[in-house]
């Protein structure tokens, strides 16, 4: 089977008094828009390594993730759509919720396990694949060259220029991808990511790993509201509003993190009038059933 989505993922203009004022014109790329389950920067990072799995003949998919992980979500569906069996080895002690419904319903089986022994990856697929010629390795969250490579195509669609891309940052692979793309078509864009966890500074070398040729980007540590999955009651209303004023759907873990530091930063007068911004709608909306009495 070939291993392919149809892309679409239209750019759309964001519009309002604050971007006017600032004589910004703001836009966002619609990555969520790929697949209602295997959304944005998660198709994006599993191409290439459901291709190389394709490739040396694996027929299961075992990979890692929180108890809410969109990868893991997006890994059972993109293995039930293309034909694989999947096993998600899923952090800390069993529990249910809407993201682990759904990786089930999709067909993938669950395997909890401590939080002490899911450090080790590696040595968690040697303990329970190693007799299995079939499983395939998918590191947490994708993170890889492959899906770096992946990311990257992100760029290859774009048919305008922009001052500046932003992109929310978990494993730093997107952001990777992305300014290899940028390098690669040799644009004059400044690229932007927020990491979504305290302490985001040592994320500068995961994602310079990936990259082809080295970079200067902006890494904006200050926008992770508590940590990972963390939420105050001002992103929170922050989320509300944008999803009511633009009818886009994003969520308070990562999305909703990157606009709100692009919001942020155009208020702070950051950027010169007439600037061209592109947020990167990485997808996930799913996270929001995990937050839901957050909100109302
Ligand atoms: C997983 C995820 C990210 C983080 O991507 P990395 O490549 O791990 O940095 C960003 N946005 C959304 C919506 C995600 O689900």
């Amino acid at each position: 089977m070939d291993i392919d989505l149809e892309i679409y993922s239209p750019v759309h203009q964001i519009k309002n008094k604050l971007f006017d004022e600032q004589g910004l014109n703001v836009f966002i790329k619609r990555d969520d828009l790929i697949h209602p389950i295997i959304s944005g920067n998660k198709w994006r990072k599993l191409k290439y390594l459901l291709k190389k799995a394709q490739s040396e003949n694996k027929t299961h998919l075992v990979t890692f993730g929180g108890a809410y992980s969109n990868h893991l979500l997006a890994t059972a569906a993109a293995a039930a759509k293309f034909g694989f069996k999947a096993t998600g080895i899923v952090r800390g002690e069993q529990v249910t919720n809407d993201t682990l419904f759904l990786c089930r319903l999709h067909g993938m089986n669950l395997l909890f396990t401590d939080r002490d022994s899911y450090r080790d990856k590696p040595a968690l697929f040697e303990k329970h694949f190693a007799g299995d010629p079939n499983a395939f390795f998918i590191d947490e969250g994708g993170a890889s060259p492959e899906g770096a490579k992946g990311c990257s195509e992100l760029i290859d669609e774009l048919t305008e220029t922009y001052d500046h891309i932003f992109c929310a940052c978990g494993t730093g692979t997107t952001a990777a991808g992305i300014i290899n793309g940028i390098q690669k078509h040799q644009l004059a864009t400044q690229f932007h990511t927020v990491p979504v966890f305290k302490n985001g500074g040592f994320i500068k070398q995961e994602i310079d790993r990936f990259l082809t040729t080295p970079a200067n980007y902006q890494l904006h540590t200050d926008y992770h509201f508590g940590g990972y999955g963390k939420a105050d009651d001002e992103l929170i209303k922050f989320v509300k509003n944008f999803v009511a004023e633009t009818g886009i759907l994003i969520e308070p873990i990562y999305t909703g993190k990157m606009l709100y530091a692009l919001y942020d930063l155009a208020a702070k007068n950051n950027f010169k009038p007439g600037s061209r911004i592109l947020a990167i709608h990485s997808g996930g909306i799913w996270g929001l059933l995990g937050m839901k009495d957050r909100f109302f």
